[in-house]
């Protein structure tokens, strides 16, 4: 099984087999993101991704979810995301779910039709990087994507079926742009309707352009309350059914559950946390690397 340099997969997956299809990001450009800095986007050799699919047909006697890395598998032609799909679905036929990263201008520069036979050749799920929903954010962080492109790829998504988890990042706007982040995050959530999403608290990564920005003080951290503050407006203001994924290692709170079912609990957990006196005005919170 061969897999190159740092290896990332969204920690819902966590069970599930890797298949190494691409190297990197397509993008490589976010300020806050050191996930694929080291490598140059590259598309593994189709011999290669089946050698492995079959070792793991050698290894292993039961495997239902797979998760295709590195980062945006979703730009690569259609054609051969088709290939691995079909050998993967030939070879495990008790598999059920495989899942890639996308992003939602991958989506938006497919096809309706190509994202449709991907569906059917075995496709469940694509985790997509929103990170925010406002504009100037966007801008700032280098996302190269705008809300309209978002609702666009968005849309492609649903018409062909395929599942989306769009995660975004509390604090992603600073200290003086939470207000705006959250709120523009919110309404186009409330558009893009994802079918599951995974709110983030900020790391800043070393190395990053980000880093670079809090050290010279471009960029100020949100407070550990501004955190909180963006996760109620979230709460309040998000309407659609979701399941929320807002269990991460560096999220303040730790909330996980179908988003309906759970709001008013989750809003209650969020609520306590601001009267925590640990939580003050000026405390930025501490994270790990992603
Ligand atoms: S955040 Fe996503 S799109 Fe941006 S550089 Fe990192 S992996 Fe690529």
């Amino acid at each position: 099984m061969e897999y190159e340099g740092k290896i990332y997969r969204p920690w819902p997956e966590a069970s599930s087999f890797l298949i190494q299809t691409t190297y990197g990001c397509s993008h490589n450009k976010c300020t806050f993101c050191d996930m694929f800095r080291e490598k140059k986007f590259g598309i593994r050799k189709v011999e290669d991704i089946y050698q492995d699919i079959e070792e793991a047909r050698r290894m292993y006697s039961h495997i239902e979810s797979f998760f295709l890395i590195d980062g945006n598998v979703m730009a690569i032609k259609t054609d051969l995301i088709l290939k691995v799909l079909q050998k993967i679905k030939a070879t495990f036929p008790e598999c059920n779910k495989i899942s890639l990263y996308s992003q939602y201008n991958d989506f938006r520069r497919k096809s309706v039709e190509d994202l449709k036979l991907l569906k059917e050749a075995g496709l469940t799920m694509a985790y997509v990087g929103l990170e925010s929903g406002d504009r100037q954010i966007l801008e700032e962080v280098k996302k190269s994507m705008t809300p309209e492109q978002a609702i666009e790829g968005a849309e492609k998504a649903k018409e062909a079926g395929i599942k989306v988890l769009a995660s975004f990042v509390f604090g992603l706007g600073g200290r003086d742009r939470s207000k705006e982040h959250i709120e523009e995050t919110t309404k186009l959530l409330n558009i893009l309707k994802p079918e599951e999403i995974a709110p983030m608290a900020l790391a800043v990564q070393p190395g990053t352009e980000l880093e670079e920005q809090v050290k010279s003080g471009k960029f100020v951290q949100a407070t550990r309350l501004q955190m909180l503050e963006e996760e109620k407006y979230l709460l309040e203001n998000m309407d659609f059914d979701t399941f929320y994924w807002g269990d991460h290692g560096n999220n303040v709170v730790s909330l996980k559950g179908d988003f309906r079912k759970y709001k008013k609990q989750f809003l209650g957990m969020v609520e306590n946390a601001i009267k925590n006196p640990d939580i003050n005005k000026e405390s930025v919170h501490e994270t790990f690397s992603w």
